[in-house]
């Protein structure tokens, strides 16, 4: 948890810089020094030295579906009884072999800390686990045996849509009224300092009208992240009109939903006035351009979201890909192919979304400066994809030209969780491997 690092490149607050001494103690950064040399003892960091990244939006078992659910044609909806099927089978301590290899995945792409949206909460039929809360703490130890830190987004989901009661799978996932969930989710142990415990709305079509205000009442009371799924597709804005006579934006602003500890992920279909809505009242939106392309979900629109107030953030969210990096150019790529224009986003902007770590509710990280967490992550600058690094473009090299691959040590809260491209506790690779042919 002690001990100094000599970065032979660091993107710091104001840019890249060479020659970097880190110190660390307690798992803090107590000393950044630029322009000297590695002193004796320090341990090198060869290549390019950034703060942590933030994954801000993931479910974790859905890392079962990569590979599989790409076969044949479809939409979201053909998509999620896939994902409803995976869904159905874990159990407490499946879910814990597979997050653990998904968590350790991620370690080894620089994430070090994670937003897990969790809804599945029960056992099938939705009876209550002994343990109500027996999948999240699930989660919670296997990001902890991961090494990395998660806020643990307990979901809110009490319908399969506007007036339809849950169903089939489901019903694992339901609490049947936010007074429920708020009993369940203050029973949550936080425990050791690697986690926090966060709010979510599943989606309007997940939580009835009258239902909204209580979950963000509770997340208000308790100085908690909520988060939600918004319009990421067009069938949830024409029943929330057709029901609501509004937008799912709109209905959430009535609700007390939206403010800057609110997190909208995807925020794709929007009208003008939901684009200024989440703007004025300074909430996040998370992008997740990896998941949207694969599930047909259409380009939000994150520049116009981010000019008119919102902080973004970034989510790998099905982890059809665990790749922050291409999450990252994504946001800018996609809108290249929309406008035909390039250059919306300056690489160094994007770089800051991989880092966003206030809307996890660690305000604490993402900044390689004195008192901030030490979470380091390196990328090396000798690859074939990295090659021909200048530290005058280090943030147009680690957005559009390196990748998950390229990250060769991870530091979390002080301690090395990944070195020389390995996970120090866990083999990823076997992880994976045995617990996802385990759910074959
Ligand atoms: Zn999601």
């Amino acid at each position: 948890m002690t001990g100094a690092y000599w970065a032979e490149y660091a993107w710091l607050p104001e840019g890249a810089a060479a020659g970097v001494l880190i110190e660390v103690a307690d798992g803090r950064i107590t000393g950044v020094t630029a322009g000297v040399r590695a002193p004796a003892g320090a341990t090198r960091l060869a290549g390019l030295t950034l703060p942590g990244l933030a994954n801000a939006h993931s479910h974790a078992f859905h890392r079962g579906l990569r590979g599989r659910t790409q076969a044949g044609r479809g939409t979201f909806w053909t998509w999620r009884e896939q994902m409803y099927a995976l869904a159905a089978t874990l159990t407490p301590d499946t879910y814990y072999a597979l997050a653990r290899a998904v968590y350790a995945e991620m370690a080894l792409t620089g994430i070090t800390c994670v937003g897990e949206f969790h809804y599945l909460h029960h056992a099938p039929g939705g009876t209550p686990y002994a343990d109500p809360n027996a999948m999240g703490e699930a989660l919670i130890t296997a990001a902890a045996d991961a090494g990395i830190r998660i806020t643990l987004l307990d979901t809110c989901y009490l319908t399969g849509g506007f007036d339809r009661p849950l169903e089939g799978t489901q019903l694992r996932f339901g609490d049947t009224t936010a007074d429920r969930w708020a009993g369940r989710v203050s029973a949550l142990r936080p425990g050791e300092g690697h986690v926090r415990i966060g709010a979510a709305l599943h989606s309007v079509r997940g939580v009835p009208r009258e239902q909204l205000g209580p979950v963000a009442e509770w997340a208000a009371a308790h100085g908690a992240p909520l988060h939600v799924h918004l319009s990421e597709q067009p069938a949830e804005n024409e029943a929330c009109l057709a029901t609501h006579g509004v937008t799912p934006t709109r209905l959430l602003a009535d609700a007390g939903a939206l403010g800057p500890r609110t997190t909208a992920v995807h925020a794709t279909h929007l009208t003008p006035d939901d684009i200024a809505l989440i703007g004025t009242t300074r909430t996040v939106t998370c992008a997740c351009p990896t998941t949207e392309r694969d599930l047909a979900d259409g380009i939000g629109p994150i520049r116009a979201l981010h000019e008119a107030g919102s902080p973004v953030s970034l989510g790998s969210d099905s982890h059809a890909v665990i790749d922050l990096f291409e999450e990252a150019r994504a946001v800018e790529l996609d809108e290249r192919l929309r406008t035909r224009e390039r250059g919306h986003w300056r690489a160094a902007e994007l770089l800051r979304t991989a880092f966003a770590h206030d809307s996890l509710g660690w305000p604490d990280a993402g900044a390689l400066r004195v008192g901030a967490r030490a979470d380091l992550v390196t990328l090396r600058t000798d690859t074939i994809r990295t090659a021909g690094f200048t530290p005058t473009t280090a943030a147009e090299t680690a957005v559009f030209a390196a990748g998950a691959a390229d990250v060769h040590s991870v530091v979390v809260d002080g301690r090395a969780i990944v070195a020389d491209g390995h996970h120090t506790t866990v083999d990823a690779g076997r992880a994976l491997t045995d617990t996802l042919r385990a759910l074959a």
